[in-house]
């Protein structure tokens, strides 16, 4: 049954690929699109391309970053001796608000999970482990606190240790089971105060 042109269809089967978007909502973002003036969808089209064509990740943290190394890592006033371990680079943007965490950071662009065929193969670990040397002091661990970000920390853990560098996580405050993005700033900033060595 076709209740739409073809091109109104892909719209929403595009719209529908995206995370947390259903078939009714893909289809209620897509007739909002077609109501809008036509420069405007212009303007949203190119700054899709636009960010696309541009943000890359950094080649030191992995962070989203239209230049490279990215502004945190370029930043001569950051410690780079402390590196804070995210999962995405949205983790970055939390931990950033926080305004008390003054290291550097390192995103693994996933956790490790067995259940979901993820191994550690499957982050950016490898490039986490190149960066440890004699200058590191400390790795804290800001994965979420759930079963696959505590399976990810205790991995990283494991494998920095022998290496000489100081583990530590985020301890207190963080929901078990909760996600870092929902965390708020004291929250977050008591749990980083808080961190324990692993
Ligand atoms: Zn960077």
């Amino acid at each position: 049954m076709e209740f739409y042109p073809i091109a109104i269809e892909k719209l929403i089967e595009e719209f529908a690929k995206l995370p947390g978007v259903g078939h009714k909502t893909a289809q209620r973002l897509t007739l909002h699109i077609l109501n809008l003036p036509k420069e405007e969808v212009d303007g949203f089209a190119r700054a899709l391309v636009k960010a696309r064509g541009t943000i890359k990740y950094c080649s030191v943290c992995g962070n989203f970053t239209d230049t490279d190394p990215c502004a945190v890592c370029a930043n001569p006033s950051r410690d780079k001796a402390t590196i804070c371990v995210v999962e995405q680079p949205k983790d970055i943007m939390t931990m950033e608000k926080v305004k008390e965490y003054n290291g550097v950071y390192h995103v693994l662009h996933g956790t490790i999970s067995p259940m979901a065929g993820r191994g550690p193969d499957d982050i950016r670990l490898k490039e986490l482990i190149r960066r440890i040397n004699g200058d590191i002091k400390e790795v804290i661990v800001a994965t979420n606190p759930n079963v696959e970000g505590e399976a990810t920390a205790m991995y990283i853990s494991k494998i920095l240790k022998p290496l000489g560098v100081k583990v530590t996580r985020i301890a207190h405050g963080v929901p078990v089971g909760g996600d870092l993005e929902y965390a708020d700033e004291v929250t977050l900033s008591k749990a980083l105060e808080g961190r324990k060595e692993i």
